[in-house]
């Protein structure tokens, strides 16, 4: 089957003063038509790299290798090909609604605009059409809101013109990065509904970005948990939250008592700092702060295990060989 995304063995680097930073390290997996997928890790995880990288948004020259293929089509990680996407597959959401916008001019222009970029549509078609994604995306009196500026709009109201400006040509794909963060608790959750209830009648596959795993609850059928620039496991939601095979993934889930918890709850940080991505360690990232590390972590960087259908984890815990460990430590299971 086709895949609609597909990353495979992605590189991304940077060189600093300090050497050269390996945000990116081998990173592969792939997101099918329809699926809503999140990526979940600390800061410095490389989840954003990793998306920005789709969205060529990343200079070529710290693309050390791997491929990328959308809808069975290479992108040859060309900053050319990927704006050609950008807009008419691929739609992106950020997590502060004013960087996408543009405050000096007024918001039906800048969505009609993004409409006549990819569609050969006249200015009144795309005027009717920047009206109805208004309209579609919750906000109300859209004719007279269409004539107005960014400032005008509440910060969920200016999310939501940005999402219509991401859904104006269909995507097939959309990408959003912290999409929330910036919004107060209430807004969060209609900006959600809003997102799911577009998924669900326009058919897009979403790849979320977030280290709220309320969110991931909620909005996600699928998750990828990455750390120190590498994925470190990922399955389903199930999967992950109620059999989650990695110690990281463990530490990630501690913030949340249950799946049905309605308080938000966010990522409590886990003891220690993060890999030195100047010089990864050779064996697995996580060792440094992993309390079952063993021997072997350290000398031996963990293969990918299968645990079962499109659930695998990077930790040696998983070889049949290794000690049982009491280590279903989920918080609310302990
Ligand atoms: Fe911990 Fe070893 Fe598993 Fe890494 S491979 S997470 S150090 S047990």
């Amino acid at each position: 089957m086709n895949h609609l995304l597909e990353v495979e063995h992605l590189k991304v680097t940077f060189p600093t003063y300090g050497g050269e930073v390996q945000a990116v390290r081998d990173v592969s997996f792939s997101i099918d038509q329809g699926e809503v997928v999140a990526i979940v890790g600390e800061s410095g995880s490389g989840k954003t790299v990793t998306v920005q990288t789709i969205m060529g948004l990343i200079p070529t020259k710290n693309i050390k290798a791997g491929n990328i293929r959308f809808n069975g089509k290479d992108i040859h990680l060309s900053k050319k090909e990927m704006r050609k996407l950008k807009g008419s597959e691929i739609g992106m959401v950020f997590q502060d609604p004013m960087t996408s916008l543009n405050p000096t001019m007024k918001i039906g222009k800048q969505i009609a605009e993004g409409i006549r970029k990819h569609q050969k549509l006249s200015k009144a078609e795309a005027k009717q059409k920047a009206i109805e994604l208004l309209r579609l995306v919750g906000i109300p009196n859209a004719e007279e809101r269409y004539h107005q500026y960014p400032h005008e709009f509440s910060g969920g109201m200016r999310q939501r013109v940005v999402i219509a400006i991401a859904l104006a040509c269909n995507p097939k794909l959309l990408i959003a990065d912290e999409p929330t963060t910036a919004l107060d608790v209430t807004i969060q959750a209609q900006i959600l509904d809003l997102m799911k209830d577009l998924q669900r009648k326009m058919g897009m596959s979403i790849i979320l970005i977030t280290h709220d795993l309320g969110v991931v609850a909620e909005m996600a059928q699928r998750v990828i948990v990455m750390y120190g620039g590498t994925v470190v496991e990922t399955g389903s939601v199930f999967d992950i939250f109620e059999n989650p095979k990695h110690p990281y993934t463990w530490g990630l889930l501690r913030s949340i008592p249950n799946l049905h918890d309605k308080e938000k709850k966010r990522l409590v940080p886990i003891d220690g700092s993060p890999p030195d991505l100047f010089s990864p360690p050779k064996g697995c990232p996580f060792a440094p702060r992993c309390p079952y590390a063993m021997e072997i972590c350290v000398e031996k960087s963990p293969q990918e295990f299968d645990i079962s259908n499109g659930h695998t984890a990077s930790c040696w815990l998983n070889d049949p060989r290794a000690p049982k460990v009491e280590a279903f430590i989920a918080a609310g299971r302990e």
